[in-house]
């Protein structure tokens, strides 16, 4: 098994040997011997720090051919004027391409994993295989959508696909309350509990559906979950943005986690998450982007700074300090969709960011995470390394220019252009 070591890498304030091997972190913070030096690749790490990368919790990573589409409109004419029309036209390769372009971007701004709600979902997991980084591939639900042969067909590739392989998993998904009524709901419930697998779902996204959910169902989106009986540890829900306190400690006690993804949030015009309550709460939080449509980058650093930012808004300039925003965008992503990564430590999985430390935005290096956080973009990471290996480096990943030929040839060709 290839071996690993970063040398002089900057990490908790000094320069140290880190050692990969088995794919995990196997030594941090200790002298390394000569046995555990044999055999290794070792990679000079001078002028370079080492951070947790991104997990993203949310997204839709083939809607990066919709990029710039369509922009600034109310939300259903946005839908049905051009993205529900333009989505009709995908082809299998379409979504192969537009997923190459989605992965491309996100390993280049330091993410190596990201849960995918979409269809055509064998082209997304080649994808994620081929470019080495991890994801969550969902079995995406939505009755409006899908014949009962379609629903049938997605529980059959459930079963067959219960442990996909080590870089990916699936996940249920039920689109949103508003797309999948209460039976359909409780059975993929039920078979993501007895597979151990991932629910991922919308959640309180808008007004409208909050609204929706009261008149019909007289309770809130979270109280409807919670009456179906499928709010537990097992879910992992995108957005919440109009949660009320008793919403909060309903997730909470659950024990379900809450993706937040701000900049889309934002730009559709659907509100600002009360970032700062749900952290009182106890809840579980990690960080998505959703797709290229409504961000229109799949930048977690961007999205991460921020939550950080809103969570302040509440008048309180100490609310998700650097450190806890990082941990929610990195640690806490991981945790949500049971990962044992995002932490620098031995025997977690070992993906990491190497930092250029030469970045103007990472000096004068008072603090390290202040600086990446507050300060940095994501021009400041040379290199990205995903299950012990490198998905990039120096800036540089395979094949970088024909996918971004590729993806723009085929989204103008897509939009009659
Ligand atoms: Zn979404």
């Amino acid at each position: 098994m290839a071996k690993l070591i970063l040398q002089s890498v900057l990490f908790q304030g000094k320069k140290q040997d880190i050692l990969i091997s088995e794919k995990k972190f196997s030594k941090v913070g200790q002298p390394l011997t000569e046995r555990d030096r044999e055999k290794a690749e070792v990679v000079n790490c001078d002028g370079l720090a080492i951070v947790p990368p991104f997990y993203n919790g949310h997204c839709h990573a083939a809607m990066t051919l919709l990029r710039g589409y369509a922009d600034d409109m109310p939300l259903q004419e946005w839908l049905t004027k051009y993205i529900w029309p333009f989505e009709a036209k995908l082809t299998n390769k379409a979504v192969e391409i537009g997923t190459r372009l989605a992965v491309l971007e996100m390993i280049k701004s330091g993410t190596v994993f990201f849960a995918d709600m979409y269809w055509r979902r064998e082209y997304t997991m080649k994808v994620v295989k081929e470019m080495g980084i991890r994801a969550a591939i969902g079995v995406t639900f939505a009755e409006n959508l899908d014949t009962p042969e379609h629903i049938e067909e997605n529980f059959d590739f459930v079963r067959k696909h219960l442990h996909e392989s080590e870089r990916v998993q699936i996940a249920v998904m039920p689109h949103s309350i508003y797309l999948v009524g209460e039976k359909l709901f409780k059975r993929c419930a039920k078979i993501a509990h007895e597979e151990g697998m991932v629910l991922h779902t919308h959640l309180s996204e808008t007004l409208k559906e909050v609204r929706d959910c009261n008149k019909q169902h007289g309770c809130s989106p979270v109280e409807l979950l919670d009456r179906y009986g499928v709010l537990d540890e097992n879910l992992v829900a995108a957005h919440c943005v109009h949660l009320t306190d008793c919403d909060m400690s309903l997730m909470a006690d659950a024990g379900a986690a809450s993706i937040l993804n701000p900049c889309s949030n934002l730009k559709l015009g659907s509100g600002i998450p009360k970032i700062a309550k749900m952290l009182d709460s106890g809840m579980l939080l990690g960080i998505g982007t959703d797709g290229a449509s409504s961000n229109n980058n799949l930048d977690m650093h961007e999205d991460m700074k921020l939550v950080s930012l809103l969570a302040k808004a509440n008048g309180r300039a100490d609310t998700l300090p650097a450190c806890e925003v990082l941990n929610m965008a990195t640690a806490h992503g991981a945790m949500a969709y049971n990962i044992p990564a995002g932490v620098i430590s031995e025997g977690f999985l070992a993906d990491a960011l190497l930092l250029d430390l030469k970045n103007e935005r990472l000096n004068p290096l008072h603090n390290l995470e202040s600086n990446w956080v507050y300060a940095a973009d994501s021009s400041a990471i040379h290199s990205v390394i995903c299950n012990g290996k490198f998905v990039m480096r120096n800036r540089h990943v395979d094949g970088e220019e024909d996918i971004v030929k590729e993806a723009n040839a085929c989204a103008l060709k897509l939009a009659g252009k």
